[in-house]
C-alpha cells in the first residue's frame, strides 16, 4: 500500500476518551507475521544457511539484551522466560533441523522453520501435560521473533516506548493498552475496535486519549507524523496546519474549563430533585486506578475487572498475587464497598500462557464463569483470595457471563469447599460475603425473576448484553452503528430486570459502558437503577444531570420510550428532554456519544 504524503488529512474514527492531544505518532506494527514459502535454486541454498544462522543469532542478541535490561531493573521474575527463548534459540531440534531442511529441500528459512515448528507443535499438542502443552507458546514467541528478524520487520514492545508518542496500530490488545500505563503513549489510534472493545475501555480507565475503529490510520499515518487525537469526536488531524492546531487548543481549554466546573459536582450527592438517591460507583481494571476514583468522590468499586492480573504475564498469578491486589483495593476504598468480579476471560481478552483453544466464536466460547468452571483449580485460587481480602473490608464477589441456575449452584459448591479450607486453617474471612451476577446474557435477563431468588444483587453488563441480543459483535467496527443501548428490546430487558430483582428484594447495578453515557441518565433514573458504576471520568458529567431530574419526570420519559418502535425515536424524546435542561452546555455535557447517535 502506498502511503500518503505528509499533508493535512482527517481520518475518522471512534473516539473512547474524552480527551484532545497533540503529539507526534509512532506507527507499531503488530501484525502476525506469515512464513512465505518458496523453492530455491541450488545454487541459492548456501547463502540461505547463512541468512538463517544471521537472524537466529540477532534473535538471541535481542533476547540477551532485553533479559540485561530487566536485570538492570531489578525485575529478576521474568528473566527465566527470556531464558526458556534463549535455550530455544540453542536447541537442535529447532535449529539444526531447520538447516538440514534448507539444504536437503533447498527452500527458504522461513518455509523450513514453519515446518520443524509446526513438527514440534504438533508433538507438544500430544503431551498430557498441561503445562509442557503451554510451553507451545514459546515457539509461537520464537518463531515469530526469528520471522520478524529474517523479514527485517524488527520486534517492539510498547513497553519499550521511551518517548512521548501518540502509537498507530492496526490493533492493539487490552495487554498492550495494560502496558501503556506505565510508559509514555500520550494517546493511540487503532484501525480496528469498537467503543466497548476491552482495549477502548482500558483506554478510558487509564484516561488514555484514544480512537479505535478508524480503518485506515496505519495506512495513511507515518512516524513522525504531527497528529491531533479527539477522543471525543473520533477524529484524528494528521498533519494539521497552524490554524488547525490553534482551534483544537482552543477547544482543549474549553474542554478543560468545563472539567474545572464539573469537579464542584465531586462531594455533592447522586440525588434527583426530588429525593431519589442512586450510588454512583466506579469501573477499574488496575489497582493503579484507585487515586483516581477517590479523586473522582466514587461511592465504591462497581466493577474490579480482575482479568487484567492474567495479562501480560507467562504464568498464573498466585493465590498471595490476588490476595494483595484485591486487599489492597479494598483497604483503599473502605467503607465503601468493592465488587471484584472473577475471571472474565475469552472474547476480546486472552491470556497466552491458558493457552485457551481458537474457536470460531470466542464472545459464545469458553469464556467467563464457563472457563472457571472448566477449571476449578484456577478459579479456587481466586476464590480464597477474595474471600481473604474480605477480612480487611467491604467484598462483593461477581460472576460474569452467567446464562442459567446452574453456573450459580456449582460456584456456590466451589465457594463452600473454598470457606472451608479457609476456616479449617483458621484464615479469618466476612462469612456474609454477598454474591452477584452479571446480568449480561439474554438467557439470564429473560430468568431474571428466578435468578434473582439465588444471588445477593445483579449488575446489568449492557456491553455484552447489547452485543448478544442485537447480535453485535462489540469489537467489529463495521457494525459499530448497530450498537443501540436505546433498542427498545434492550430497554425491556433492563426494566424486565430491575423488576425482577426489586420484586425479590435485592439490589440492581449497571456496569456496562452505558451506565457511564450522559446521554442515557434520564432513562437509567427512569428505570430506576439503584446503582450506576461507570470510568471514572463520567461520575461528574453524570451526577450534574442527575441532579437536574426529578424521579417523576423521568419514569414518565421511560413509559413514553417504551412506547416507541425504534432507538431513533427513543433518543430523539431523550435528547429533547436533555436539550430543555440543558439548552447552554447540551453540546459540551453530550458531546460524548455511543457510536449510532448523530
Ligand atoms: C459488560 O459486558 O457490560 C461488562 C461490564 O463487562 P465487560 O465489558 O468486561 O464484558
Ligand atoms: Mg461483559
Amino acid at each position: 500500500m502506498t502511503r500518503e504524503p505528509r499533508k493535512t488529512h482527517v481520518i475518522q474514527g471512534i473516539g473512547v476518551t474524552p480527551q484532545i492531544i497533540l503529539g507526534k505518532a509512532y506507527l507499531v506494527d503488530r501484525g502476525k507475521i506469515e512464513a512465505p514459502a518458496r523453492v530455491l535454486p541450488e545454487n541459492q541454498v548456501p547463502r540461505e544457511v547463512e541468512r538463517f544462522r544471521e537472524a537466529v543469532e540477532e534473535s538471541k542478541k535481542q533476547l540477551r539484551a532485553a533479559k540485561e535490561k530487566l536485570l538492570q531493573e531489578d525485575a529478576v521474575g521474568p528473566t527465566y522466560i527470556l531464558d526458556a527463548h534463549l535455550l530455544l534459540l540453542e536447541d537442535k531440534n529447532v535449529i539444526n533441523s531447520t538447516l538440514e531442511t534448507i539444504e536437503q529441500s533447498w527452500i527458504n528459512s522461513e518455509w523450513a522453520l514453519k515446518i520443524n515448528l509446526d513438527r514440534l507443535r504438533k508433538i507438544f499438542n500430544s503431551i498430557d501435560d498441561d503445562y509442557l502443552k503451554s510451553r507451545k507458546t514459546d515457539l509461537d514467541y520464537i518463531e515469530q521473533r526469528i520471522l520478524r528478524n529474517l523479514t527485517g520487520r524488527g520486534t517492539e514492545s510498547l513497553a519499550q516506548i521511551k518517548e512521548k508518542v501518540i502509537v498507530v496500530a492496526h490493533d492493539l490488545s487490552p495487554a498492550d493498552t495494560a502496558q501503556m500505563a506505565k510508559d509514555k503513549v500520550t494517546a493511540f489510534v487503532t484501525d480496528v475496535g469498537g467503543k466497548t472493545s476491552h482495549t477502548a475501555i482500558m483506554a478510558r480507565s487509564l484516561e488514555i486519549p484514544a480512537v479505535v475503529g478508524s480503518e485506515t490510520a496505519t495506512h495513511s499515518i507515518n512516524t513522525g507524523d504531527t497528529v491531533i487525537v479527539d477522543g471525543i469526536t473520533g477524529v484524528v488531524v494528521v498533519n494539521p496546519s497552524p490554524e488547525i492546531i490553534q482551534e483544537y487548543m482552543d477547544r482543549n481549554r474549553t474542554r478543560q474549563k468545563i472539567e474545572r466546573e464539573l469537579f464542584l459536582f465531586r462531594d455533592l450527592p447522586a440525588e434527583t430533585l426530588d429525593g431519589f438517591r442512586v450510588n454512583i460507583l466506579a469501573n477499574i481494571e488496575l489497582v493503579e486506578e484507585i487515586p483516581a476514583v477517590l479523586e473522582h468522590g466514587a461511592e465504591g468499586i462497581g466493577l474490579y475487572r480482575t482479568e487484567y492480573l492474567y495479562l501480560n504475564r507467562k504464568e498464573l498469578p498466585t493465590e498471595e498475587e490476588h490476595f494483595q491486589a484485591y486487599k489492597t483495593v479494598v483497604e483503599a476504598i473502605s467503607p465503601r464497598p468493592a465488587v471484584i468480579r472473577t475471571l472474565d476471560i475469552g472474547g476480546d481478552k486472552f491470556i497466552s500462557h491458558l493457552d485457551l483453544a481458537e474457536e470460531m466464536n470466542p464472545a459464545m466460547g469458553l469464556r467467563a464463569i464457563r472457563f472457571s468452571l472448566k477449571e476449578p483449580e484456577i478459579f479456587k485460587v481466586q476464590l480464597r483470595a477474595m474471600l481473604r481480602a474480605s477480612a480487611f473490608g467491604k467484598v462483593k464477589i461477581l460472576l460474569p457471563m452467567i446464562s442459567g441456575v446452574s453456573e450459580i449452584r456449582e460456584v456456590k459448591k466451589a465457594l463452600n469447599e473454598v470457606r472451608l479450607s479457609l476456616t479449617a486453617e483458621r484464615i479469618p474471612f466476612d462469612p456474609k460475603v454477598e454474591i452477584g451476577i452479571m446480568m449480561e446474557v439474554p438467557s439470564a435477563a429473560t430468568i431474571s425473576d428466578i435468578l434473582a431468588k439465588e444471588v445477593d444483587f445483579f449488575s446489568i453488563g449492557t456491553n455484552d448484553l447489547i452485543q448478544y441480543t442485537l447480535a453485535i459483535d462489540r469489537v467489529n467496527e463495521y457494525v459499530t452503528h448497530l450498537y443501540e443501548p436505546l433498542h427498545p428490546a434492550i430497554l425491556r430487558l433492563v426494566r424486565q430486570m430491575v423488576k425482577a430483582a426489586h420484586d425479590t428484594g435485592i439490589r440492581v447495578a449497571m456496569c456496562g459502558e452505558m451506565a457511564g453515557d450522559p446521554l442515557y441518565v434520564p432513562i437509567l433514573l427512569g428505570l430506576e437503577l439503584d446503582d450506576l458504576s461507570m470510568n471514572v471520568l463520567s461520575i461528574f458529567r453524570v451526577k450534574k444531570i442527575l441532579r437536574a431530574y426529578t424521579l417523576r419526570e423521568c419514569r414518565e420519559l421511560v413509559e413514553t420510550c417504551l412506547t416507541l418502535s425504534t432507538p431513533e425515536e427513543i433518543e430523539e424524546l431523550v435528547r429533547a428532554s436533555l436539550h430543555r435542561k440543558f439548552p447552554d452546555e447540551f453540546r459540551d455535557l453530550f458531546n460524548s456519544k455511543l457510536p449510532g447517535n448523530s
